[in-house]
């Protein structure tokens, strides 16, 4: 970690507490996770724009703010067992893995899986737990979640991942009404007493979610 990076993420972190962000935990993971480690050569020095990245496959890396704020939205408490669904580059699931015990990500396309576990292991990141699969279905397994994070967009909530939610528990996916839609809603979904209840956080702009639960290719 250089001296320079460390500099770039207090500023970035004092960026996101000026837009909004107000748990100090989410703000600490984001000081902390060297986000210039996720990205390919060529782009490190944008690695602390606001802004999400190309990471090859035609996938990206999503912006820090969406990053903090969906962290935000599952209220971390440090303990219990998250599911992320779209590794990406792996940036996410570490920022996860100081916020909760145990982190779960699935993701479809291989090298992107690969890329993310290797990108984890140089950082000594030991607590994420990756699977190559249709994320739509979740990870029944190791259910249930205190939390499940979709960082690519659905037409609506995967069934199989509410199911896979504890008491209590909160998932955060963006919703949209097409796989090209500029009109994502940040939904979160909080499992209480045996119900859903479903709020909507504002506007937010991701890529789609492709398989069962999302769209065709
Ligand atoms: N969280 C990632 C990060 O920190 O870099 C960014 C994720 S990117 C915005 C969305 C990811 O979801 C892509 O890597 C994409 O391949 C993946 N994805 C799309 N459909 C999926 C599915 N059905 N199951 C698992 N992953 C999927």
């Amino acid at each position: 970690m250089t001296p320079t990076g460390r500099i770039q993420r207090e500023r970035m972190a004092r960026e996101l507490a000026a837009q909004g962000i107000r748990d100090a935990a989410v703000l600490r993971a984001m000081q902390e996770v060297p986000r210039e480690r996720f990205v390919e050569e060529a782009l490190r020095g944008k690695a602390y724009s606001d802004a999400a990245l190309p990471i090859g496959e035609k996938q990206t890396i999503s912006q820090p703010w969406i990053v903090a704020r969906t962290c935000e939205l599952v209220e971390p408490d440090g303990t219990g067992r998250v599911l992320e669904v779209g590794t990406g580059s792996g940036y996410h699931a570490a920022v996860l893995a100081r916020l909760f015990e145990l982190v779960y990500t699935v993701e479809r396309i291989p090298a992107l899986s690969q890329r993310a576990r290797q990108s984890l292991r140089s950082l000594r990141i030991e607590n994420v737990h990756f699977k190559i699969f249709d994320g739509g279905y979740g990870w029944s397994e190791f259910a249930p979640y205190r939390a499940i994070v979709v960082t690519a967009a659905v037409p609506e909530v995967p069934t199989p991942l509410v199911e896979q939610l504890e008491e209590g528990g909160r998932l955060v996916a963006p919703v949209g009404p097409s796989a090209d839609s500029a009109e994502q809603v940040l939904t979160r979904v909080v499992r209480s007493g045996g119900k859903n209840v479903v709020e909507e956080h504002g506007p937010c702009r991701f890529v789609p979610l492709r398989g069962k639960y999302g769209w065709d290719e």
